[in-house]
């Protein structure tokens, strides 16, 4: 990793932690006079103390945490808005210093506390029905503004825990938010190891899922990068044509050509591939689509996860009853599917992706 591009001019120039490993920041003190031990003192103020400021890191002399102050950052965004659902689904809209903003979410439940990230600010995949894909992509997300975003959910379930209620800690990520994340490979792939890394918040492989719309060669890269992550795919039609019209960056991609390579992901890795299905009223969930999808889960031995449809405001697509969603399941699982119909955490609070910014910056 390069230092340079860990440097945000829109912060003055300085270093942005969150996207630096063990190595970055131990070589950087090194350089700029400091003894290289102090690299894991701070990223343990960071990453276990959630620490938000080098003020707070009382083991470092006055006069180094100033100059840290001076050159380097910690949270380069600032949360600009902040919803919580019914069901305790909190999403945050966070703000870059260049005015691009992107969302993140936590999603407790009893057994597991996981952040959705996002990796692009807007998304370049334009799924018909996806308010993100509305309006097209803005930028990249670096690998530090991706960590950052676990951080943040981190600290909101610190908060929680030292308000006395029960949060526990973050345990899962879910690379399911804005964006394409096999579209932003090299600062997914870098925001992933820091995620994983004992010294940063060391959250198991297996416990993080990268969810795509579907980049083969990406997909076979990612399978040699000696991680053990979840892919899931997100497929949402089971034949060429339909999967076209709903997402249109499937146009050169064949699903034939996305199931190969997710057997090799899965030969690979170990890991066995999910497949999502996003479910649409009357447009992907009639009997053939059930059957057409049911033969590419077995052939990839894939779990099936259904979700309904979150309607986004403008978008004619809408959410099929319950009734209907659990009618789809049991013919996937008539032909031997593990399929299940997912509950859309934090409907009240614009949960599908997107939509708070969306909301947002219509206000
Ligand atoms: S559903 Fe996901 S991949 Fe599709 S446009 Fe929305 S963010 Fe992009």
């Amino acid at each position: 990793m390069a230092l340079d591009e860990n440097k945000d001019s829109t912060n003055a120039d300085r270093l942005h932690l969150p996207g630096c490993d063990l190595e970055m920041v131990r070589q950087w003190l090194l350089d700029e006079g400091h003894p290289r031990f102090r690299a894991e003192q701070i990223l343990k103020w960071i990453y276990e103390k959630n620490a938000a400021a080098f003020e707070a890191m009382s083991n470092l002399s006055k006069p180094l945490r100033a100059w840290l102050d001076q050159r380097a950052v910690i949270y380069s965004s600032e949360v600009a808005r902040e919803s919580v659902a019914d069901d305790g689904t909190r999403k945050l809209l966070l703000s870059f210093p260049d005015g691009e903003t992107t969302e993140t979410v936590w999603i407790p439940s009893t057994r597991r506390n996981t952040a959705c990230l996002s990796t692009q600010v807007g998304c370049p995949v334009g799924c018909r029905f996806c308010a993100s894909g509305l309006d097209g992509m803005r930028r990249n997300l670096t690998a530090g503004e991706i960590v950052e975003q676990a951080l943040r959910i981190r600290r909101l379930i610190a908060d929680e825990a030292n308000e006395g209620e029960s949060a526990g800690r973050l345990s899962n990520i879910v690379i399911m938010g804005m964006g394409e994340p096999l579209a932003n490979y090299e600062q997914l792939v870098k925001a992933l190891r820091i995620i994983n890394a004992p010294w940063g918040l060391a959250i198991g492989a297996r416990k993080i899922t990268v969810s795509t719309i579907g980049l083969p060669e990406q997909i076979r890269k990612l399978a040699r990068e000696d991680l053990q992550l979840n892919l899931a795919l997100s497929l949402h039609a089971p034949d060429d044509e339909l999967r076209r019209e709903l997402v249109p960056w499937a146009q050169g991609v064949p699903i034939a050509e996305l199931i190969d390579a997710c057997w090799n992901y899965f030969k690979t890795t170990g890991r066995e591939v999910t497949l999502e299905y996003v479910l649409l009223d009357e447009v992907n969930m009639h009997a053939r689509h059930a059957e057409e999808l049911a033969r590419i889960a077995k052939r990839l031995r894939a779990n099936v996860n259904l979700l309904r449809y979150n309607p986004v405001a403008g978008l004619p697509y809408r959410r099929p009853a319950s009734e209907a969603a659990y009618e789809f399941q049991r013919r996937l699982r008539e032909r031997g599917v593990n399929a299940h119909v997912r509950s859309s955490r934090g409907k009240d609070v614009d949960a599908a992706c997107g939509q708070l910014r969306r909301s947002t910056r219509e206000a």
